[in-house]
């Protein structure tokens, strides 16, 4: 039997590796349904390419095109998220980017499905709440950043978390690594988009840039594993070969390596518990001649800080993070503030009023209200 799977944000990074993976694995997998929130014509092409029966655009501002192949074609979020109701599947895998993507993490939750989810923003927003869902439902919820199943594979056949010292997340250090903090004033949006060993979408290799990334992550690790902050450390590796590493009380470190190729933990969270044939290429170990760590410095990268700091106040404090860092990295992918000003907004906000345990509803109005905060103060 084929797994069914619902693929959101399938013209994205990890959606087209997503497409590669279950293109190498027809016989195991088939797509019920992909959604994108703009790219009509890339959104078809995928639809015919894979023949799948259910096409979603989330974003219903878009002028309708002629040649829709699909049986359904849905529109607009609320839309595609009733009709996920309608429709049988096993595995949702969350591509989406950004605060978008918690409604749809709930739903295939709530929903007592897998999710596959790429969409940390889901976690950091509403972690608490997602748990309370997974304890109560008969539903998963497997990682598929590369740090996350990175740790989930160290801790396979590990039964007690009190055996567990600490994990380490590892970090490339993005792309202003090697820059002084003095040059950071001069960087441009174009340096900003290059990243020394990931190729992905434009928010998250802004927020590499920024390390805001890996203060996502660690609050994602937090409710994930379930472990205190800390317990969970962060560690610049350039050469993002080790995916991350799990420290046991015995003092053994583990660790899991391979070439940076998001198809590889996508997979695995597609198959889980089992493993596939690879789609990436294997790495050769032979290569590796050097794998190095460095601290990392928190002057330099204070969104990281920062992200420690909201993740331990919790309620609503890690959706106010998110918040003001997506509509800040938005004002500068569209060069209207600079790279250092994104900290400074993301300090700034989060010095509102903490809401504790917050519900969906109070989360999602929290998300909306900072980001019209920030357009409407700094665009
Ligand atoms: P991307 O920008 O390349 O793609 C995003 C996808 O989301 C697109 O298909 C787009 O149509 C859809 N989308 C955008 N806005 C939406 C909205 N408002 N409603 C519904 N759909 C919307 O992003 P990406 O790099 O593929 O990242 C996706 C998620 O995966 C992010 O949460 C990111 O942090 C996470 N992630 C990405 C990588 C990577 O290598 N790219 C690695 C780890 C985690
Ligand atoms: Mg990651």
């Amino acid at each position: 039997m084929k797994k069914k799977i619902v693929l959101l944000g399938a013209t994205g990074s990890i959606g087209t590796s997503a497409l590669e993976v279950i293109n190498e694995h027809k016989d195991k997998f088939e797509i019920v349904l992909a959604s994108a929130h703009s790219q009509f014509k890339k959104l078809i092409k995928i639809g015919r390419e894979f023949q799948i029966p259910n096409l979603a655009l989330t974003n219903s501002n878009i002028p309708k095109g002629k040649s829709v192949v699909a049986e359904n074609f849905i529109r607009g979020n609320a839309d595609t998220l009733q009709f996920l109701d309608e429709i049988d599947y096993d595995i949702m895998l969350n591509a989406i980017v950004g605060s978008a993507g918690l409604v749809y993490t709930v739903k295939g939750l709530k929903s007592e499905k897998t999710v596959a989810l790429a969409n940390k923003e889901s976690l950091v927003m509403s972690g608490e709440l997602i748990n309370y869902i997974i304890k109560n439902n008969d539903s998963k919820l497997i990682p598929v950043d590369s740090e996350h199943s990175a740790i989930l594979q160290c801790l396979m056949g590990t039964a007690r978390s009190t055996e567990i010292r600490r994990i380490i997340l590892t970090a490339s250090g993005g792309a202003f690594r090697d820059w002084k903090k003095e040059d950071f004033p001069k960087i441009t949006l174009a340096d900003t988009l290059v990243h020394p060993t990931w190729d992905m979408g434009n928010k998250i290799t802004v927020d590499s840039a920024t390390m805001a990334n890996k203060g996502l992550e660690v609050i994602e690790a937090h409710y994930l594993f379930q472990l205190p902050y800390d317990k969970i450390e962060t560690v610049i590796h350039p050469q993002s070969i080790i995916h991350s590493l799990v420290e046991f009380i015995d003092g053994s470190l583990l660790s899991q390596l391979s070439y940076p190729d998001m198809k590889i933990p996508i997979q695995l969270a597609l198959s889980y518990p089992q493993r596939l044939p690879a789609t990436a290429d294997f790495t050769d170990v032979q290569t590796l001649s050097a794998l190095t760590f460095t601290p990392v410095d928190y002057e330099k990268y204070p969104m990281l800080e920062m992200a420690y700091e909201v993740g331990r106040t919790g309620g609503s404090m890690p959706t106010v993070f998110n918040a003001a860092n997506e509509a800040a990295v938005d004002l500068f992918l569209h060069e209207k503030i600079s790279f250092t000003e994104i900290p400074k907004i993301v300090e700034k906000l989060i010095q509102t009023e903490n809401i504790k345990q917050p519900d969906l509803k109070t989360i999602l109005a929290t998300d909306k209200k900072i980001k019209k905060k920030v357009y409407t103060d700094y665009s």
